[in-house]
């Protein structure tokens, strides 16, 4: 049997069995990656003899260990104590950190495997996975076409059947838009709601940590594991977790959806307008009511994300300068010098691009008419989603505005490229949960993703939103 292709919650029904273990899973795994990883470049940092270690050194099955036997991949920005961790950048070559990031030590306890790390573009920076140090992931369903980004790597890993889920994070829609392009599941938290501790901060106001599964009860299951408070992250929510997994499946009779019309604008491909209005009518046959709505400053959206997050992008990038992670240009005559070659050398050019911008907004004289404001619009942003829910449980969008597009198509274009996230970004201004899942094709058989936005802490409602969709169109 192919286990590489089953899902998590499958392959526990089988261990729970005795049918398998998870070292069959692991040899599956990494024949998959064997085959297939030369030509899609998802996975960075991978040691086969050390996955099949750890998957031999675990105990006897635990029935309470919710991910036993599992293995999973973890994005390259995510700290594994000893391994290595270097968010698809030159500065941070060789870098291994002394300590787990939370959401590791969560699954380690939940008895899942550690495999490896995922390609990612640098810091996160991006939208396509093209500005990695490690060069670009190839979309498993066209190879001209990127994966999305910046959890490309993990998204195409886990479409591919490299990976069973994976772990990706989301500052503007990372990890939701690729899960859309590779046609896979990928679910933002609620800001607070997983710990980030142990996440290399791309812009700490936004970041969140999030699974990206093939289906939405392995989303259910993963972010149970990873949710809670965490005493090493001071905007960490000290909120009880839902048993996800067994709240999904009860239908959504009567739930009230809104269908913000900023998001049905002129530029958003036919395919994807199509494949929404399908999505639309058979979540009223499964009993839920659409509304149209508005979210009315949703047009500000991308211009507040590039200020509020270079701005703090350029304050977390401060920390790599050749003294104590990675990478130090060498031959320096001063101290410096070191710095300045050091960051010349080790960030590309996107990176540097996104220091400037947010030095720049921070800056004194700008600072009041750029970053200031930027802050007040995003208030104004989340105050829309306030009033929404108000009145609706849960909103729909497409998750982006096109299909995954070609390699190299954007990258000239940084403007063009940011509108990549247009509906993804004010999630994560307004701190709320979103999840993305596949809705449909299009004719030239590209993937095509679903948003789904809830309330604060109300991921249970997205999930099972996602879940019924998800059934009723299988
Ligand atoms: N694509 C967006 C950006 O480039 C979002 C990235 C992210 O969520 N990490 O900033």
């Amino acid at each position: 049997m192919e286990l590489n292709r089953l899902t998590a919650h499958e392959l526990t029904a089988l261990l729970d069995k005795g049918d398998i273990s998870p070292v069959d899973i692991c040899n599956n795994i990494i024949k998959e990656i064997g085959q297939k990883d030369k030509g899609l470049n998802a996975v960075v940092h991978f040691d086969p003899e050390k996955a099949i270690e750890r998957a031999k050194a675990l105990k006897g099955r635990d029935s309470s260990a919710a991910l036993w036997g599992l293995p999973i991949f973890i994005k390259d920005n995510i700290c594994v104590k000893d391994e290595l961790t270097t968010c698809g950048s030159k500065i941070l070559e060789g870098f291994a950190p002394p300590y787990n990031a939370t959401v590791v030590d969560r699954l380690c306890r939940a008895g899942a495997i550690l495999m490896g790390k995922t390609n990612m573009d640098e810091f996160a920076f991006g939208s396509s996975t093209e500005t990695s140090f490690y060069s670009v992931t190839k979309n498993p369903w066209d190879r001209d076409r990127i994966p999305g980004g910046s959890s490309g790597g993990s998204a195409a890993a886990v479409a591919a059947n490299e990976a069973i889920f994976a772990l990706g994070s989301d500052t503007g829609g990372s990890i939701r838009q690729p899960a859309s392009l590779c046609g896979v599941v990928g679910l933002k938290p609620t800001y607070g709601r997983v710990s980030r501790y142990g996440l290399i901060a791309f812009a700490s106001s936004l970041d969140q940590i999030g699974p990206i599964t093939k289906d939405v009860e392995d989303a259910a299951i993963l972010l149970k594991v990873i949710s809670g408070h965490d005493n090493m992250d001071p905007t960490s929510v000290d909120k009880s977790v839902p048993d996800f997994p067994s709240l999904i499946k009860r239908g959504i009779k009567g739930l009230k959806i809104g269908i913000p019309k900023e998001y049905f604008i002129e530029g958003i491909d036919s395919e994807v307008r199509q494949s929404m209005r399908d999505a639309i009518k058979k979540l009223e046959t499964l009993g839920a009511i659409c509304e149209d709505m508005s979210l009315p400053h949703t047009e500000y959206a991308v211009a507040v994300y590039y200020l509020v997050a270079t701005a703090e992008a350029s304050s977390n990038l401060a920390r790599f300068d050749g003294v104590q992670y990675g990478f130090r240009a060498d031959q320096a005559a001063s101290v410096i010098e070191m710095h300045k070659k050091t960051r010349q050398e080790g960030f590309g050019s996107e990176a540097k691009r996104r220091i400037i911008l947010g030095t720049f907004a921070l800056s004194s004289g700008y600072y009041d008419a750029y970053y200031l404001r930027a802050l007040k619009v995003r208030t104004l942003i989340k105050r829309d989603f306030e009033e929404a829910f108000k009145k609706y449980d849960v909103i729909v969008t497409p998750t982006s505005p096109t299909p995954a597009f070609k390699i190299n198509e954007r990258t000239e274009d940084p403007l063009t490229m940011y509108l990549s996230d247009i509906f993804t970004i004010s999630a994560n201004l307004a701190g709320i949960p979103g999840i993305s899942i596949p809705c449909g094709f299009t004719k030239s058989g590209l993937p095509i993703g679903l948003q789904i936005l809830g309330k604060p802490f109300d991921e249970e409602t997205i999930l099972r939103t996602a879940y019924s969709y998800e059934q009723a169109a299988k």
